[in-house]
């Protein structure tokens, strides 16, 4: 499949859409909005939930709370005037009992259609009132003679305001009609009992009077099964398909000389690798150096790494990264590391300059803030190939960033790269006849269902251990009224001699996800200061730690600052002239202050577990035994207290990972890629495993034997969202 040369402007709604002859009406841009552009979309539009209109309740038998249909004939229907105008009409259906229908917006129309003496059947849910039982705002429907009853149960779609559920509803039953719904999928590989898609479908759109709302709602019916099948599948095989088609590519093959960069950084550096660090070294260096499987003689290329190094928080990945650079570069290669922060691009910037500068490598220097003559002679040291290696935010992959020989691209925290930054990387990479190898990093381990899902196309390194002499965070979970006695704990750590963080959340940055391009942190100067309580509650705090603080240096750090003066006021925490750092997340990622012992979150409640696990991190760095404060907002939510318990009863980030993924489900976990994650809308991965397994299987057989058929299920599932899951 050819992916976009350029990012659509519009990166979430990647679907094509028809040249447009005339102005699209309300309802149809509202379903556009949903992503229903194409039949097949609509035909996978599910109901939420359904209504029965199957059949009719006696008025007598009607229970509170309960939605029922009755039908009956108008005794009385009248405005009534007391307290708030309201149409109050009185519905018998035979026996002594009638029921009292309640419309508090009304229309003369009302009136009409429920005038005394007409038929009518009503839908609502009863409610004991002080005439009886009664209904408020009922749907209704005049009787003109025989209106037979439904004989199968009524979707109710998600929707939004503006798309009325009548109108859903034709479009997806007409959708239905048309939409070629042939199985693409051999009948061998099937999991035993599923039924068809076409069944499938049907069944969930109009499911019979008599179907088990149990197997609806808890999604175990088979028509269920089918559909949670199909939509794993085309996933396996979209990802299988990004594997096959990397292989068919070609990245520059290095060797490994003895004596070479790699080991002179080995033998430079103040410690000796963990075990755990020498295995991915190992690992990747297998990636760098491999023939292609179909190499010929004097084929001094191989198939480009695409590779996820994952190590919890302060496992000493940079090094990993430095040593698989110096590979690299000891080849003749240009290496970039990309880090989603500036405040990340600097420190990386200063720790492997000092590591690969003393070994004779060049480097050079690009974030958005590095701007005019700067910028221009940095680009030039990368054009000219002069530069080993280049690191920065963002601004690496910018338009006019023309790489001599770029070898190795190596992204840090990858996952607070946003979906098109992903792809705008991509598509820089493939621009050169050579693809460099790719390697990217991350604190947030996958757990392994999403690894085989999300990620199967990735090859995975993990650091599974933390170097020596680490003492374990010890954290505690305070009720923000207790602030004095953390206050005093500051003083006792400043006075030793000690450094903390105080981090302040800040919403607007953490929920961000990736709707906008990560700019520095610039991205905050968007609103004027006022509007943003978050800010002030950052700068107050500031105010208030300094003045219970005299004599101590406590620096404010936060995202609306400018990246100049955020690196001296991190440049000054560094040197340990300030004691204290008072942040907003922008410190969340990668920081390294081994002398900070303290760290205290505010309004922890508000944050994710693994965010709260990544600034956790910040502390326990050197070998001085650290806390954590965890300052809540009382009451805490249920979620809220299953969070911040986690975090207390753990520090391994694999089980904080596991416990996030089961309080927050897949979509939310993967934050950045939900765009793409959005398409598991059915299945499940901690109830799935086994379909999961089944469409693997069946993916595998069906890019080999059924190529045509393989490609129609991935289309018809994804459309154009497919490259947005390979990003
Ligand atoms: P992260 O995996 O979170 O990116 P870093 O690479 O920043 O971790 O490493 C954390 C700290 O541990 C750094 O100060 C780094 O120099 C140090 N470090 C890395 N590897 C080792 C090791 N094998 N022994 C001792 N210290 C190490
Ligand atoms: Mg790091």
């Amino acid at each position: 499949m050819a992916r976009p040369a350029t990012i659509p402007a519009d990166a979430r709604d990647g679907a094509a859409a028809a040249p447009v002859a005339k102005p699209k009406s309300v309802p149809q841009r509202a379903m556009e909005k949903l992503g229903l552009h194409r039949d097949i979309d609509l035909a996978l539009h599910v109901p939420l939930r359904y209504e029965d209109e199957t059949r009719l309740v006696a008025i007598a038998e009607l229970r509170d709370g309960v939605t029922a249909q009755v039908q009956g004939v108008v005794q009385r229907c009248e405005i009534q005037l007391r307290n708030r105008r309201q149409l109050l009409v009185t519905l018998a259906d035979g026996a002594s009992d009638t029921l009292l229908l309640r419309f508090l917006h009304f229309y003369p129309s009302h009136q009409k259609a429920l005038a005394e003496g007409r038929c009518v059947r009503v839908r609502g849910e009863a409610r004991g009132g002080f005439f009886g039982l009664e209904m408020v705002h009922p749907s209704f429907k005049a009787i003109d003679g025989d209106l037979p009853l439904a004989t199968s149960l009524t979707p109710v779609y998600p929707t939004s305001a503006s798309l009325p559920q009548a109108y859903l509803r034709r479009a997806v039953a007409s959708a239905l009609n048309r939409v070629d719904l042939s199985e693409n999928v051999p009948a061998e590989l099937l999991p035993s009992g599923v039924v068809t898609l076409r069944d499938a479908l049907r069944w969930l759109h109009h499911p019979p009077a008599d179907a088990s709302l149990a197997a609806l709602e808890d999604r175990s019916h088979p028509a269920w099964q089918r559909l949670k099948f199909e939509e794993l599948l085309a996933q396996q095989l979209s990802q299988l398909q990004a594997k096959h088609e990397r292989a068919q590519q070609r990245a520059p093959r290095f060797k490994l000389a003895a004596g070479g960069l790699q080991e002179k950084l080995l033998a430079a550096l103040p410690f000796s690798l963990t075990s755990a660090q020498r295995r991915v070294v190992e690992e990747i260096a297998a990636d760098l150096q491999r023939a292609r499987p179909d190499a010929g003689r004097g084929d001094a290329t191989s198939v480009p790494m695409h590779r996820l190094l994952q190590g919890d928080v302060g496992s000493g990945k940079t090094v990993v990264a430095a040593l698989a650079a110096a590979i690299a570069i000891h080849n003749g290669w240009q290496c970039a590391l990309m880090a989603p922060t500036e405040i990340l691009a600097d420190q990386h910037f200063r720790k492997l300059v000092g590591w690969l500068e003393p070994l004779g490598i060049t480097t050079a220097w690009l974030t958005g803030s590095r701007k005019g003559r700067g910028r221009r002679e940095m680009l030039e040291r990368v054009a000219s190939g002069e530069a080993g290696l280049v690191v920065g935010t963002h601004a690496v992959i910018q338009d006019d960033v023309q790489f001599a020989r770029l070898g190795l691209a190596i992204v840090d925290e990858q996952h607070r790269f946003g979906v098109a930054q992903r792809l705008a990387l991509r598509s820089k990479l493939e621009q050169h006849s050579l693809e460099p190898h790719l390697l990217m990093m991350s604190a947030t381990p996958i757990p392994r269902t999403l690894a085989m899902t999300m990620y199967a196309d990735l090859d995975i390194s993990t650091i599974d251990e933390l170097p020596p002499g680490r003492t374990p965070i010890v954290t505690k979970l305070f009720a923000d009224s207790k602030r004095e006695a953390v206050v005093a704990r500051i003083r006792d750590e400043v006075a030793q001699g000690k450094q903390v963080y105080w981090v302040c959340p800040l919403i607007e940055e953490a929920a961000e996800g990736d709707t906008a391009p990560i700019k520095g942190d610039a991205r905050s100067s968007r609103r004027p200061f006022g509007e943003r309580p978050e800010l002030r509650n950052v700068i107050d705090t500031h105010q208030k730690l300094t003045e219970a603080l005299p004599g101590v240096g406590v620096g404010l750090l936060h995202g609306r600052m400018k990246a100049a003066d955020k690196a001296a006021t991190m440049a000054q925490f560094i040197a340990g002239e300030l004691s204290v750092l008072v942040a907003t997340t922008v410190i969340e990622v990668g920081v390294d202050v081994p002398n900070a012992s303290l760290m205290v979150i505010e309004h922890a409640e508000r944050f994710g577990l693994s965010q709260l696990h990544q600034l956790r991190g910040r502390v326990g760095r050197g070998s001085v035994a650290s806390v954590c404060v965890l300052l809540y907002a009382a009451p805490l939510s249920d979620t809220g207290k299953a969070r911040l318990k986690a975090m207390a009863e753990t520090t391994d980030g694999f089980e904080i990972a596991r416990r996030d993924l089961e309080i927050r489900g897949p979509g939310e976990f993967l934050g950045a890629r939900q765009s793409g994650a959005a398409l598991l809308r059915f299945a499940d991965l901690n109830d799935d495993l086994p379909l999961l397994h089944a469409a693997r299987a069946a993916a595998e057989i069906m890019l080999k034997e059924h190529h045509d058929a393989a490609e129609r299920q991935v289309q018809r599932w994804l459309g154009s969202k497919a490259d947005y899951l390979k990003a």
